[in-house]
């Protein structure tokens, strides 16, 4: 098990060696990543190396249109490609809802050829759903590295104002121009960096499911993100800078974070209970009329709010849990029902419970995940201890100037407190979270999130 990462002369990344024996099914990524400096130029090119054709909409707002999409306009009409625009003009910062969405599809004719993103998260997935439905091929131009969904395959899109998420495909062009992704605000690349700090969360929750539930863990892709997490943590004042060194590392790091989905076919190396806190504040301030927090901010606040569980964890004596006790306290399915429903509401709490029946466990089954945890403590403590220290990742995010707190990114008290509680509900894929309510850990863990049920 051993990749390197490497560049062609025309800035392609190249990741080579991704072959392992782990027990996951392996796709090879046939998207051509572009990552350099002052390489917009060669976007007409990057196009004809695919053969994609003379006509296509690009997509962009009244930001990024003036970031880069002009220039990428400028540059296809000199090549000779006939250019739609589909320019989204908002006064606040563009949701991808399906006002936004319709516009790429009216602006979209029966010759277009493919479409062309220029712009970060939003543009880039109400970009990504047309071209999926309507089987065109798609150039992502990225102008913030603010998220790791460049090279993702799902769409967060918002509907009759509420969170929804639609199949995707990964762009077939992604073009990262360094010098463009410099000049996005802090703010943006403070969001990119909470975003891969989440990775490491991700990672342990993934080793536990393995560990408890023998879920497939691939070794490589969970090799991939972390060494691509641990250079960010030590380049962080060139990240602050916006040097290119810094810039390149944040966006390799959310490149291929996101690469992981590809090879792999789903988001286990990337998301989970800090990813599932982030969805929960989204959907709840959608429902108040609110708007929700920047997505890699929240990841990260939510990061820094689970971390202390993860290293209380590894200090437990598991041996001495009273497994009569904890059998006593288990919710039964009742109150389980109508815990979902207060939490995610009549409709999405059941269709949450409906998408992940194995979620209400026997007893039987409690009891044998209680006994695994404590047969294979040490190896669960060796998946916390891997991670770096606390103040390590606080840090990184304190001297960047990023949010800390639930109350930077907007959140309430009543709103963190249900979301503590209920984050670990939304699917189920295994997280300590879930080991420790099995355990009947969980409520003592979150004391301090008050919340009566
Ligand atoms: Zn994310
Ligand atoms: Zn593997």
């Amino acid at each position: 098990m051993s990749y390197s990462l490497s560049y062609d002369n025309d800035s392609r990344l190249i990741v080579s060696g991704l072959s392992c024996g782990c027990p996951c099914d392996h796709e090879e990524v046939t998207q051509d990543i572009y990552v350099g400096n002052d390489i917009l130029k060669n976007i007409p090119r990057y196009i004809r190396k695919q053969n994609l054709g003379k006509r296509c909409t690009l997509v962009a707002d009244n930001i990024t249109w003036e970031v880069a999409g002009r220039t990428v306009c400028e540059l296809l009409e000199a090549d000779e490609v006939t250019v739609d625009r589909c320019i989204i003009r908002r006064d606040e910062p563009m949701e991808p809802d399906e006002r936004a969405c319709g516009e790429v599809l009216l602006s979209v004719f029966p010759e277009t050829e493919f479409l062309v993103s220029v712009g970060s998260g939003s543009i880039t997935d109400v970009t990504r759903v047309n071209a999926t439905r309507l089987h065109l091929p798609q150039v992502c131009v990225g102008t913030a590295p603010s998220m790791d969904g460049y090279t993702s395959a799902v769409c967060p899109l918002i509907l009759n104002g509420v969170k929804i998420h639609r199949p995707g495909k990964c762009p077939e062009i992604i073009v990262c121009d360094i010098d463009v992704l410099k000049t996005a605000p802090l703010t943006m690349i403070c969001s990119g960096v909470g975003d891969v700090l989440g990775k490491y969360i991700a990672k342990a929750d993934w080793m536990i499911g393995n560990i408890i539930n023998d879920e497939p863990y691939c070794p490589t892709c969970g090799q991939l993100v972390t060494d691509a997490v641990n250079k960010l943590i030590t380049h962080v004042d060139e990240i602050k800078e916006k040097t290119d060194e810094g810039i390149r590392i944040l966006t390799e790091a959310l490149l291929l974070a996101g690469m992981t989905i590809m090879i792999i076919g789903h988001t286990r190396a990337v998301a989970s209970v800090e990813h599932n806190i982030s969805h929960y504040w989204d959907m709840i301030q959608l429902q108040r009329g609110n708007k929700p927090p920047q997505h890699g901010d929240s990841v990260g606040v939510a990061t820094l709010l689970v971390w202390p569980m993860f290293t209380r964890f590894a200090k437990e004596d598991l041996s001495k849990l009273d497994l009569e006790d904890i059998r006593s306290r288990r919710m039964t399915r009742e109150e389980r029902e109508a815990w979902m429903v207060r939490t995610y509401g009549e409709e999405g709490g059941r269709s949450i419970m409906r998408e992940n029946p194995e979620d209400f466990l026997t007893w039987e089954e409690q009891e044998r995940r209680i006994r695994r945890a404590q047969e294979r403590f040490t190896d669960i403590k060796a998946c916390i201890d891997a991670m770096p220290p606390f103040e390590a990742v606080y840090g990184v995010m304190e001297r960047l100037g990023a949010c800390l707190t639930p109350e930077d990114c907007g959140i309430d008290e009543d709103l963190l407190n249900l979301s503590m509680h209920c984050a670990k509900d939304y699917r189920s894929r295994y997280s300590l979270f879930k080991l420790l309510d099995e355990c009947g850990m969980l409520d003592e863990y979150l004391k301090e999130y008050q919340i009566t049920k």
